[in-house]
């Protein structure tokens, strides 16, 4: 995969895909339209716990949802945050965090796991959008998290492409079977701590500061995992 990863982020690559290059935020916000983004890692990572705060006790302000904006962004848009996340329609990140258009760069995909189009789309928003902040979003109750857990509990054979999930997530619940507990809450938070930490090791993204998260379905908090 590594190769493959080198082959396809040539600099070339990656320049090609930037249609609006964004350029350095020298200021501590930048102007985007009525919502001013943060462009430090620290103020984006507050800016996504506010809003996810807002949206946990029922004050979301929907941000950015403005036809005025939209035409806005139609010339380029700078995000201010990566969200890595699944695909679980429970936790949209936009809504989760109480953003709206052009605020965010979200990468879905079941169990949020990593494969090659996943890692190049965080390359471009971290090296083309000059994006400060990766965060990755685990959740309880994850459906790719059980898929593995069922698989593993009854070598059932995987059927078709879901294989990808089972072998991306089978080594955090390897690791995490004889805890006391919850094994899916302990699988979920150990491959989401992998992920990020896969992310941070990553010399592709060394300008970005990268954490990991677990959003709770009940009471729609997102909270740091350490
Ligand atoms: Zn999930």
């Amino acid at each position: 995969m590594a190769s493959n990863r080198r082959a396809f982020l040539t600099a070339t690559a990656v320049g090609a895909l930037a249609a609006a290059p964004a350029t350095a935020p020298t200021t501590a916000t930048a102007a985007v339209g009525p919502h001013p983004h943060p462009t430090t890692a620290p103020a984006a990572l507050a800016e996504l716990l506010d809003g996810n705060r807002r949206y946990a006790t029922d004050h979301s302000r929907h941000p950015d949802e403005s036809r005025r904006l939209r035409r806005q962004l139609a010339a380029a848009q700078h995000p201010f945050a990566v969200i890595v996340g699944c695909i679980d329609s429970r936790v949209p990140p936009e809504l989760v965090f109480d953003q709206g258009l052009g605020d965010l760069l979200c990468i879905r995909t079941a169990g949020e796991v990593l494969d090659e189009a996943v890692l190049a789309s965080i390359q471009y928003g971290v090296e083309e959008l000059r994006i400060p902040l990766v965060l990755v979003l685990g959740h309880e109750r994850c459906g790719a998290v059980a898929a593995t857990l069922a698989h593993l509990e009854t070598g059932a054979p995987v059927p078709g492409h879901l294989a990808l999930l089972v072998d991306e997530i089978s080594p955090a619940a390897r690791r995490t079977r004889a805890l006391p507990g919850d094994w899916a809450e302990h699988t979920m938070r150990a491959h989401t701590a992998w992920v990020r930490d896969a992310i941070r090791a990553d010399p592709a993204f060394t300008s970005a500061h990268v954490v990991a998260a677990r959003f709770d379905l009940d009471t729609g908090l997102v909270s740091l995992l350490p």
